[in-house]
């Protein structure tokens, strides 16, 4: 194979750890893996694969932030509005 590694799913390359990826996820993103292996609901809703789901992660991670008074709905218009505003990323 030459070139960047592509999801046998999606057919996007993958760049993150694409040597995860191809030993443990079947040469695909782990996401993709979840949810053509793992994810046995709504794509748009949690599954019970707690360790593993995103959506189960962030629905989590909301009802955290309800917990200590925060409306996450605030704290996505936040994101966004810093995002639109200089263009910067969570990740850099
Ligand atoms: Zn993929
Ligand atoms: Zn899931």
């Amino acid at each position: 194979m030459s070139g960047a590694t592509k999801c046998i799913r999606c057919g996007r390359s993958i760049d993150v750890d694409p040597a995860l990826s191809v030993d443990l996820f079947e040469g695909m993103h782990w996401l993709c893996f979840h949810f053509e292996f793992e994810h046995d609901a709504d794509p748009d809703v949690a599954c019970n694969d707690i360790a593993g789901c995103p959506w189960w992660t962030i629905s989590y991670l909301k009802d955290k932030l309800r917990e200590l008074g925060v409306d996450p709905e605030a704290v996505i218009g936040e994101a966004i509005s810093r995002k639109v505003r200089d263009g910067s990323t969570p990740s850099g």
